[in-house]
């Protein structure tokens, strides 16, 4: 085998519960995360040294050591003490620095596709681990669905989910930093609890797939420092909250915004009318598979 392709989704975070800050710099979370309908592609071949590239420019994604796709690939060969290397090229599908934890998606996707790339047979319980020294999104990317995330969103317990929805997208032009949206959220939010609590009841309305019931207990701690730093989002949210009273959430630490349906014609219809008031927007289902390969050449 030469030339192995993953692709990995997109996340959004159903309920995002911010507790302290630890003593190594993260935040303890208590999260739901889904799996949505937007893809990065990443495709590996052995080369002589890392490198990484796009098949489209796009603004904001580093092409160097900085790239979180390499760091994975260092990471995987460390555990493995091997002295190899790859050429990795992503297909961005996922809006960088939206929230959507697209970098998270690379990472592993990259490790999934060299593990089978050189046949590693790397233990999912390995995969998870190294995926979490990466970043708090990675592990999930890898097990997709829906799931609870908790320690700093790395411990990843998949949860039940009975309902299928289509969530329309609202896209930013300008990112939004997560660090400085978690920064904003310390200044605002001093006296947090260590450990945030589970959301119980959201847990169960999933097992029950009800929608309804799912969109009034959408919640997203993060959303009043975001409003903050983007005041142009309040505008966005306005408009959607008018269409969809219950349904709206901003995606992890944002820009995008995002408006939960259950039935996929009245979601075309809510992104036609968006579009038309200019918004730019897209239709994503959730929840969906994990990292997963799609071509072996
Ligand atoms: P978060 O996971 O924090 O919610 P996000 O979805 O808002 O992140 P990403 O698109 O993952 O944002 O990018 C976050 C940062 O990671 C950017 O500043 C970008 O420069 C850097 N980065 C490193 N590697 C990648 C990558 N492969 N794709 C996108 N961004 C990357």
């Amino acid at each position: 085998m030469t030339q192995v392709t993953v692709r990995a989704p997109a996340k959004i975070n159903l309920h995002l519960g911010v507790g302290g800050l630890r003593p190594d710099g993260k935040h303890a979370l208590a999260t739901v995360y889904q799996a949505v309908g937007l893809y990065d592609d990443v495709t590996v071949v052995e080369a002589d040294s890392w490198a990484v590239g796009l098949t489209e420019p796009v603004d904001g994604v580093p092409l160097g050591e900085d790239n979180i796709a390499v760091r994975a690939g260092r990471a995987l060969t460390a555990h493995h003490g091997l002295d190899r290397a790859a050429r990795i090229t992503i297909a961005k599908g996922i809006p960088v620095m939206g929230g959507m934890a697209g970098g998270s998606a690379d990472a592993a996707a990259t490790l999934l596709a060299l593990d089978r790339l050189w046949d590693l047979q790397t233990s999912d319980d390995d995969l998870l681990r190294i995926a979490g020294t990466l970043g708090s999104d990675v592990p999930f990317a890898l097990l997709g669905g829906t799931a609870l995330g908790t320690g700093h969103g790395e411990v990843v317990t998949p949860v039940p989910d009975a309902s299928s929805v289509w969530w329309v997208v609202v896209l930013s032009d300008e990112g939004l930093s997560t660090p400085a949206v978690y920064a904003h959220f310390d200044e605002l939010s001093p006296d947090v609890p260590a450990e945030p609590p589970v959301p119980d009841a959201l847990v169960e309305a999933l097992g029950t797939g009800y929608t309804d019931e799912i969109g009034d207990l959408l919640a997203n701690d993060l959303w009043p420092a975001a409003r903050d730093l983007r005041p142009d989002l309040v505008d966005v949210e306005v408009q959607l909250r008018s269409m969809a009273p219950d349904g709206v959430l901003l995606s992890g630490s944002g820009p995008t915004l995002l408006v939960l349906h259950e039935d996929v014609e009245e979601a075309r219809t809510t992104v036609a009318e968006l579009t038309a008031l200019g918004m730019r927007c897209t239709l994503a289902p959730g929840p969906v598979a994990g990292a997963h390969v799609v071509t072996y050449a």
